[in-house]
Formats: structure tokens, C-alpha cells, sequence
């Protein structure tokens, strides 16, 4: 891989000249992870620091982004007295995220576990998009 990143790139060369590895290199199989309860009264996480799936469907900085949007709202109302509750005001949010986060977990999971399946449907939502997203 580093040979073929020198023959590709040969900038990176010339602005890394030394790629010897600083540790073993090591697979993982699967480093996704989901921490639960991640809000609460003063404090509520987004992004990453609740929920990693998968970095090759490249939609968590989207997932970051956004998410943050939906917490600066939840927080905006807080300050400005519109939400009062003794509990976890953040209890909407955190259900819309792990909604949105397992619908993309069940996406990625069906290309994983069923890669031609997956390969059929998304051939199948270029070819006839209506049918796919919009079924009457
Ligand atoms: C290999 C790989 C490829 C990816 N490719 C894509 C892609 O193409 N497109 C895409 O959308 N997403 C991609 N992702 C996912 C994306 O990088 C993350 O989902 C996104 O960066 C999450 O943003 P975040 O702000 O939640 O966390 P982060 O980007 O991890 O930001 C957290 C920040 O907090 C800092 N930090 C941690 N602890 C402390 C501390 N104690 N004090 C102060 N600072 C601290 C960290 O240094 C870091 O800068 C990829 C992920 C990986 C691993």
C-alpha cells in the first residue's frame, strides 16, 4: 500500500519521504460502536462521541453537522424558557438521532451482509427511482 500511495501520489514523496510504519500494522474487522443514553440534563454529545457505523458511506460529517443543528434548536429553546422539564430535555433529540443513525446502519448492513441484494436495489433506484423511494 505505502509503494503504491508513492506511485500514485509523488508529491506524498517528496512531503512524507520517510513512510516506514511506527507500529505493526493491524486489521480490524469492525471498529463501528454506539454509546447509549449520550443526553441528559446539561449535557448531550453529537456526532462521533455517541455513534460510529461505517467510514466509506462518508455521511458522518453530514451526521455531525446536522445533528449539531438539532441540539443548538433543543438548546436555543432551552435558554429562552420554551422547554421546562425536570427531565432529559434532550430526550426528542437523542431519539431522532438514533432513528436517522439506524436507518443508515440497516442500509450498510444490508450491503455487507447481502452485497448483491444491495447491488440489485440501488441498480434498481437509478433505473426506476420512483419505484423505489416513492411506492404507491
Ligand atoms: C477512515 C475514515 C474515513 C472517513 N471518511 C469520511 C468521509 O469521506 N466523509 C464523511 O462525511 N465522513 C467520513 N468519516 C467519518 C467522519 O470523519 C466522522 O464521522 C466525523 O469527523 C465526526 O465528526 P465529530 O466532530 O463528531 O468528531 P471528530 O471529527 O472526531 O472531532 C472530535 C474532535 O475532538 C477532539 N478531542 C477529542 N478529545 C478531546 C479532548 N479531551 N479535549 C479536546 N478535544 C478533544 C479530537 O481531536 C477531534 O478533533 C470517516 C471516518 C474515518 C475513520
Amino acid at each position: 500500500m505505502l509503494r503504491e500511495c508513492r506511485q500514485m501520489t509523488p508529491a506524498l514523496s517528496w512531503g512524507l519521504p520517510d513512510l516506514t510504519p511506527q507500529e505493526p500494522i493491524h486489521a480490524f474487522p469492525n471498529f463501528s460502536y454506539q454509546v447509549m443514553n449520550y443526553t441528559g440534563k446539561g449535557f448531550v454529545c453529537i456526532g462521533d462521541a455517541h455513534r460510529f457505523t461505517d467510514p466509506i458511506f462518508a455521511y458522518g460529517i453530514f451526521f455531525g453537522i446536522q445533528e449539531g443543528e438539532f441540539a443548538v434548536d433543543v438548546i436555543a429553546r432551552l435558554l429562552s424558557g420554551e422547554i421546562r422539564t425536570n427531565g432529559n430535555p434532550f430526550a426528542d433529540f437523542e431519539k431522532l438521532c438514533d432513528q436517522g443513525n439506524d436507518v443508515v446502519e440497516d442500509v450498510i448492513g444490508v450491503l455487507w451482509e447481502f452485497p448483491l441484494a444491495f447491488q440489485r436495489i440501488f441498480t434498481c433506484a437509478i433505473a426506476c427511482p420512483r419505484w423505489i423511494f416513492y411506492p404507491e
